[in-house]
Order: structure tokens, then C-alpha cells, then sequence
């Protein structure tokens, strides 16, 4: 079986971009035991090899950016149109994709030539989430710059467990946590961090810091070491990340208390006082509480200033999940009020790879204190972590983690920053906000197509209902909002079947299906708020 020829059906990527995808003759003949590292005398033919996966990943980057004019369109005049001009995705359902692609591992080595094809069906084949139209996710666009960067980081390939292994990088980290911190707030400027893998582990390491703070013995003697029922409390819009925390901790989700939110989305205080209350009558220990700095799907801020009151005075840490929100500290003109107080926090949760753009993946965690990540997490594994190095151990991170092994994420992270500068971060994500406000203006300029959750939304988060003709004389109410709600997904499937937008949607509570937008790819421009304006309507009218 595993040797049977593919039937002619299969796709091979040929027809994959403009790019001349063959290898010479004799190169792409070859297999992997003629090229490095297997082949000393090999360099030549990797190089041929690598050049060509480059130009590939060089044509997947025109067609990221190529809105069907423009770019690439003297191509199109030598090579007839191209169908996939200004397209985010073909869309194939699994089984149809399963029957295109050849995925099937065999006995026997493909030559290069296969590997380049098997390079090119797989770019063909993706979503293309840097591209302008494509507004699904809070992670969009491509940053060129990190993009070079995590090429880098994969050549260089080292773990970042020690500094023997990783010394340009580690000091990186230090450097650039350092600067988060400050960014942060002054009270930060002495704490400790480190990269995650993602927000969700960045808001563990928060939970775990908070208990072991406070009761240093459970490192050791686990459960049985604290006397009573730890409760942690975050508002009914958090991340879902944060109710994972108790069921890993073993707090249990029913200790995970959910605060009721206001009618934008944030937490109210008042409420958060009186489960606090609530729960301490109950011979409960409160001990964490989570704020929420840009909720995930609608954008909102929960109030630092009051939340972190409230947690001075009942003795509860405070921590901030700014994963989506983190970017618009950068901003003097948006981060005040939407983030003060965040200094009063003795953690932040912050991902680079979604409002600044970062490649994926890149996510971090501050503390306000020094020391503790070590004192909580560090297992002094001997093989690893020896204190009779050559140099200062202290720039070993290693023991810092509760992985062993990190991935260098640090890298497209700094020479993202060196390209921009701080001021290039504080521009983006203040154009960011205002081609948000531009959509909401463009929105309440057709008020009978578009009917918008929040009016004023807080940040890049756009909530809103797409309304066919047929609805358009309805008045609006929970009667139209269950019609709306069924006519979200629909609309949705249309848009992956043109290949022309992408937009999230979700139900929310009691609220039946809407879209959520987001810009957070810096490549946006006004035309492509018009664009989403006119394609929606062009695709959802007569829904
Ligand atoms: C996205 C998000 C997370 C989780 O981050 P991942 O990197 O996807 O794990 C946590 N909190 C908030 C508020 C988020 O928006």
C-alpha cells in the first residue's frame, strides 16, 4: 500500500502562485541524503533547495497582501487571471480536502522536487490570516519583521532553558521584559517575567504565583497543607482560561466564582464585594481575583481601580488578564482609563501575538515581585541546573517554568521593537483603534443593515448584527435578535465560500449569534472597512 501511486486527482501545488517551482533535474532527484546534514558536500544542493522553499513563502506573502488589484496584477496579464487574486481562502470541506491532499506518510524517501510540491499544496491550501479581509481572529495580520525573526529563531534553533545554550536570547528577554515592565508601571520595574506558551498558561503561572505566595507550604505538602476552601473570582466574561486555572489547581470550577458584568461587559465591583462577602461567611478563603483587560469577545475593560480596593482590603491578589488588552498600554491616548491602575496589579498576563501583531506564538507574564517564579516553579533538576557553572546562574530560566523545554519566542518579539521603536508600537495601536472607530461610524451610517451591540465599543472589538432587506422594517428586540442570530452563521458560510471575508461570530450568553470584528492587522485600511461594508451586504442581503 504504501508504495501505490497517487491517482491524478491529487493535488500537487503546481499551479500554486507564479513561481517557477522547479528544482533542476539533478537536485530535484535528490533526497535528503544528499543535502546537509547528512551530505558534508551537500551545500550547494540545500541551498538550491531552501532558495525554493523561500520563494514560495515569498509568492504566500504577495498573495497575503494582494487584494486582486495591485499586487502581483502584472502576473496576471503573462499568466491569464489567477482565481485565487485577492482570496483569503478556498474553502474545501474536510472531506473534500482529505480527498485533494496527500498526507500519507510512506516507506520510502519523497525526493526534493516532492517536498517543494508538498510545499506549495500546503501554502495553496491555508488561510491566509495576514491578509486585509481576513478579521476572524484577535490575532491578524503578518509583521514582515517578526516573520524574519522566527525565521531566524528557527535556524538558530536552541532551547531556552540556559544561558549556556541561548546567550543572546536570554539577555533579550531580560531586556524586553524589562521593558513591558516599565511600560506597565514603575511598581513593576523590579518584578519578574518570563514568555508562556500562550495566555492561558501566562494566567496559570499567575494562579500558581497567588497560592504559593500565600501559602508557601502547598509546593510541598499539597492539598492538605491550606485549611479551607480556596475560591478565585473573575467576571462572567473572562477567558475561559481563567476557569480552567480552578480545574487544574484543583480548586474545582465551582470555586471559580463568576461576578456578574454591566451591560458593556465589565465587572461590577459592588458585586465582586458581596461574593468576596459571601463566600468568606462561609468559612471560604478568597484569594485570587482576576481582572480582565480587553475581554475577548466584547473588548471591555473591567475596572482596575475599584477591583484592586477591593482586593487591599479583603488580602486577595489581583491579577490582570491584558492578553487581548495588553497592546493599547502603549497608547497615551487609549490607555487611560481603560487600563489605570494596572500598576496596582501583582500580575499582568500580556500577548504580543495578538494586538501588537507578533508572530504567533508570544505571550508573557509580569510579576510585581522578584522571586517568586523561581521560589514557586523551581524543581533544581541536577542535569540542568547546576550552581557551579562557569558563569551566573541566575540567567538560567530554566527552573523558572513548569515546562522544561522553552521555545524562543523572544527574538521576532525584539526585532519587531527594534524596527518599530516604542513610538512605532504607540502609532499602530492608536491607528488600530481609529479604523475601529471608522468602522462604527460606517456602521451608524446604515443603521438599517447594521445594527451594533455596543455602540461605543472600548476597544478593537466590533459587535454587531448584519440585517437582510427582509428584517430591515422589523423593530429591533429579542424577536428579531433569534431571527438575526440564525441568519449570522449562514452569512458566515457564504463569506467562506466567496473566499472574500472573514469574520468571527458567537453567541454571548442570552444574546443569539452576532459577529465580532477585529482589527488588529496593521495593513488595514479605510477601503477595507468599506470593503467588509459593501461585501457583507453583497453576500447577506437577501438572507
Ligand atoms: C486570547 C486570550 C487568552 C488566551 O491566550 P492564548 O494565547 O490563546 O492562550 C486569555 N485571556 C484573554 C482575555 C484572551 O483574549
Amino acid at each position: 500500500m504504501s508504495t501505490k501511486q497517487q491517482g491524478s486527482k491529487k493535488d500537487d501545488g503546481r499551479d500554486f502562485g507564479f513561481v517557477d517551482k522547479e528544482l533542476s533535474d539533478a537536485v530535484g532527484r535528490m533526497t535528503y541524503t544528499d543535502i546537509l546534514p547528512l551530505e558534508e558536500r551537500g551545500y550547494e544542493q540545500t541551498k538550491a533547495f531552501l532558495l525554493k522553499v523561500v520563494d514560495l513563502l515569498l509568492e504566500y506573502l504577495k498573495e497575503t497582501f494582494d487584494r486582486g488589484d495591485g499586487v502581483g496584477a502584472e502576473d496576471d496579464e503573462a499568466h491569464g487571471k489567477n482565481p485565487r487574486r485577492g482570496k483569503i481562502l478556498e474553502f474545501l470541506h474536510p472531506e473534500q480536502m482529505q480527498a485533494a491532499l496527500d498526507l500519507e506518510l510512506r516507506d520510502e524517501p519523497r525526493n526534493l522536487q516532492q517536498l517543494v510540491d508538498d510545499c506549495a499544496v500546503t501554502l495553496k491550501h491555508s488561510v491566509k490570516t495576514g491578509h486585509p479581509w481576513f478579521f476572524n481572529q484577535l490575532s491578524c495580520g503578518l509583521d514582515v519583521v517578526s516573520m524574519a525573526g522566527e525565521w531566524l529563531t528557527a535556524t538558530a534553533n536552541t532551547n531556552m532553558f540556559t544561558y549556556e545554550i541561548a546567550p543572546v536570547f536570554i539577555l533579550m528577554e531580560n531586556v524586553v521584559m524589562r521593558s513591558m515592565r516599565d511600560i506597565i508601571g514603575s511598581s513593576f520595574a523590579h518584578g519578574d517575567s518570563i514568555l508562556a506558551p500562550g495566555g492561558s498558561i501566562s494566567n496559570l503561572y499567575a494562579f500558581l504565583a497567588a497560592r504559593h505566595r500565600m501559602f508557601p507550604g502547598y509546593k510541598e505538602k499539597g492539598l492538605h497543607s491550606i485549611q479551607g476552601q480556596l475560591v478565585m473570582f473573575t467576571s462572567d466574561q473572562c477567558h475561559y482560561s481563567v476557569r480552567s486555572c480552578a480545574a487544574v489547581c484543583g480548586l474545582g470550577t465551582d470555586h471559580c466564582v463568576e461576578v456578574p458584568s454591566d451591560d458593556r461587559g465589565r465587572m461590577i465591583p459592588s458585586e465582586l464585594e458581596r461574593l468576596v462577602l459571601e463566600r468568606k461567611k462561609r468559612g471560604d478563603i478568597p484569594f485570587f481575583v482576576n481582572a480582565t483587560a480587553g475581554t475577548t469577545v466584547l473588548g471591555a475593560f473591567d475596572p482596575i481601580p475599584q477591583i484592586a480596593d477591593i482586593c487591599t482590603k479583603h488580602k486577595m491578589w489581583l491579577h490582570v488578564d491584558a492578553a487581548w488588552g495588553g497592546g493599547i498600554l502603549f497608547s497615551r491616548k487609549y490607555r487611560h482609563p481603560r487600563l489605570t491602575g494596572i500598576e496596582r496589579a501583582d500580575s499582568v498576563t500580556w500577548n504580543p501575538h495578538k494586538l501588537m501583531g507578533t508572530l504567533l506564538q508570544c505571550s508573557t507574564i509580569h510579576f510585581k515581585e522578584d522571586g517568586l517564579l523561581i521560589s514557586c516553579n523551581q524543581m533544581s533538576a541536577e542535569y540542568l541546573f547546576m550552581q557551579d557553572k562557569l558563569y551566573d546562574v541566575q540567567y538560567d530560566t530554566g527552573d523558572k517554568v513548569i515546562q522544561c523545554g522553552r521555545h524562543n519566542d523572544i527574538f521576532k518579539l525584539w526585532l519587531m521593537w527594534r524596527s518599530k521603536g516604542t513610538s512605532g508600537f504607540e502609532r499602530q495601536m492608536d491607528r488600530l483603534m481609529e479604523l475601529s472607530e471608522y468602522m462604527v461610524r460606517r456602521m451608524k451610517e446604515n443603521p438599517d443593515k447594521f445594527h451594533l451591540l455596543l455602540p461605543e465599543p472600548e476597544m478593537v472589538n466590533v459587535s454587531f448584527w448584519y440585517v437582510p432587506r427582509r428584517l430591515r422594517s422589523m423593530a429591533h428586540g429579542p424577536e428579531r435578535e433569534k431571527m438575526l442570530g440564525k441568519i449570522t452563521p449562514v452569512l458566515k458560510g457564504r463569506m467562506m465560500q466567496a473566499g472574500t471575508l472573514m469574520v468571527g461570530y458567537q453567541p454571548l450568553d442570552d444574546t443569539p449569534n452576532f459577529f465580532r470584528n477585529i482589527i488588529s492587522n496593521p495593513g488595514v485600511k479605510e477601503s477595507d472597512v468599506d470593503h467588509l461594508i459593501a461585501e457583507m451586504d453583497r453576500l447577506g442581503h437577501d438572507l
